[in-house]
């Protein structure tokens, strides 16, 4: 078996790395824990713009990746907040604003939307993801690289 040392990262293989997420203005809107995190390669797991990036690196591996919005979590698009009764939610959803949850219509299809914020009785729901319009600024480090298990690539995920 190969080393994880001269493994580049292609799709099936399993990636892991840590990150900081920054805006435009240099607010980090998130970043990995202790752990590194895991993802596919290839499965579109992570943003389109990052997973690009990451193509054919390798361990050790320090990049800084700038995804514009059409390759991160897209526009943001008119018409995607609404104001909608708190009756419609179950009674012990976690109501708080970026709680995410996930519509469904009459053909099943689920629709993820977000919780922007709380007013008397009424919930106002945005269907952008909240870091919708925005250029994304990633500092990244290649903590490890792997095959992925057939499973694993059965299911479009890594299993940690
Ligand atoms: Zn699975």
């Amino acid at each position: 078996m190969a080393d994880s040392k001269d493994l580049m990262i292609a799709e099936n293989k399993v990636v892991s790395f840590h990150y900081t997420l920054t805006n435009d203005e240099g607010d980090v809107l998130d970043q990995s824990d202790k752990e590194p995190l895991e993802y596919l390669h290839g499965a579109g797991n992570i943003v389109p713009g990052l997973e690009k990036a990451l193509d054919g690196r390798k361990v050790g591996e320090k990049l800084q990746v700038e995804v514009a919005p059409e390759e991160g979590y897209g526009e943001r698009l008119d018409g995607g907040v609404h104001k909608v009764e708190k009756d419609l939610f179950p009674d012990d959803a976690e109501l708080y604003p970026g709680a995410m949850f996930m519509s469904e219509d009459e053909d099943g299809d689920q629709t993820p939307f977000w919780v922007m914020d709380l007013e008397e009785g009424e919930i106002i729901i945005d269907f952008n993801h909240p870091l919708a319009g925005e250029t994304l600024h990633f500092d990244v480090t290649i903590s490890a690289i792997r095959d992925a298990t057939e499973e694993e690539t059965e299911h479009g995920h890594s299993h940690c």
